[in-house]
């Protein structure tokens, strides 16, 4: 019998008691009718795991196997699959829905209304091996490395975000929060039509990064006022669309007071608790106040083909790798350098081929 390293996060880090996570030996599981068998290669920590590694992520309880960010090759097909081939590169998209409910019915299962999500309230990624129902496996480019494999998933991300505004064709874009959802937005909104993008965060740090990514403009709100910033870059008229990518009081009250009237915000960020804004003035000026949640599998399909056409880059938000063993070293590494970490990547198989 073959076995493989499974990953589990038996506690958090709270209560001045460390994270653990232990890694367990169990069977390689065969791929059934209709399902792949993934070689695990890469995988993305996000903000959310960070949630789940402080034990702050509510939809997540303890022992819990990670891993929603991911990339790999196809090892074997079980009956009945014909779209995959061992070899492969392929990612997986982490949504588990029920397919009968209101949202699933009507195509927008990333609403579904018993929606888990593989890494939080079902079985993540991070084991060498991975078994999925193939409609949940989507091809890689053979050109595309790995590791920008791994981060198609937070990109989807944005280009769900992108496409909650219809009219970004030569759109002036302000972006609030300078992480990697901030950054990878940016680049989407450019790459899917806007004309000028405006990013703003605290971090001179940040900003630089999102200037290297092609940006055009990067403000830092402990310095210039947001309402300046917008002026600044796109006169009088300011920003047809903020999107809120740090998500607190401040951001999305920097959001609501500063935009033109009748204009539309859009919240990509999750709130750690309950906002305290000015719906007063988001009233009083017509503010459209629009969300996102996750993404479909159009928005895979279309993150990466903009990686393959090269209009989003990845690479400088890849800000450090972890073998698969050190998973608790890469969020004590996170824990140690917020301000200058972006992704970071755990190698499960470190290897290209
Ligand atoms: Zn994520
Ligand atoms: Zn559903």
């Amino acid at each position: 019998m073959a076995t493989m390293k499974q990953q589990v996060m038996t506690r958090p880090a709270r209560d001045g008691q460390e994270a653990e996570i232990i890694f367990r030996d169990i069977e390689i599981p065969a791929p059934g009718p209709g399902q792949v068998l993934v070689k695990i290669k890469r995988i993305g920590i996000c903000g959310s795991d960070i949630h789940v590694y402080y034990g702050e992520h509510s939809g997540t309880s303890y022992p819990v196997t990670q891993g929603h960010e991911v990339s790999g090759q196809v090892a074997a097909v079980g009956e009945g699959v014909a779209a995959f081939v061992p070899g492969q590169k392929v990612t997986i998209e982490p949504q588990v829905v029920c397919g009968k409910c209101y949202p699933c019915r009507h195509g927008k299962y990333n609403l579904c209304e018993e929606l888990k999500v593989m890494g939080f309230q079902t079985t993540g990624t991070a084991s060498e091996y991975f078994c999925v129902d193939q409609g949940k496996v989507t091809p890689l480019p053979k050109e595309m490395s790995y590791d920008d494999g791994a981060m198609i998933e937070p990109l989807a991300v944005t280009v769900h975000a992108a496409r909650r505004f219809a009219e970004l064709q030569g759109a002036r874009v302000a972006i609030l929060g300078c992480g990697p959802i901030g950054i990878l937005l940016a680049q989407t909104c450019k790459a899917m039509g806007a004309e000028s993008v405006l990013i703003t965060d605290v971090s001179d740090h940040r900003l630089a990064l999102a200037k290297q990514c092609g940006v055009d403009h990067a403000v830092n709100t402990k310095n210039v006022e947001f309402g300046k910033a917008l002026a600044d870059a796109f006169g009088p008229d300011k920003a047809d669309v903020i999107y809120d990518c740090a998500g607190n009081n401040v951001t999305i009250n920097q959001a609501i007071r500063c935009a033109r009237k009748g204009s539309k915000l859009i919240l990509v960020a999750v709130f750690a608790g309950m906002a305290s804004a000015d719906l007063f003035t988001l009233n009083d000026h017509e503010l459209d106040l629009d969300t996102t949640m996750m993404y479909r599998h159009e928005d895979y399909v279309e993150a990466i083909r903009l990686v393959e056409e090269g209009k989003v880059q990845l690479k400088p938000l890849q800000s450090a790798h972890f073998p698969f063993e050190k998973y608790l070293d890469a969020y004590k590494y996170i824990e140690a350098n917020r301000e200058t970490t972006m992704k970071v990547l755990i190698d499960v198989d470190p290897t290209q081929e």
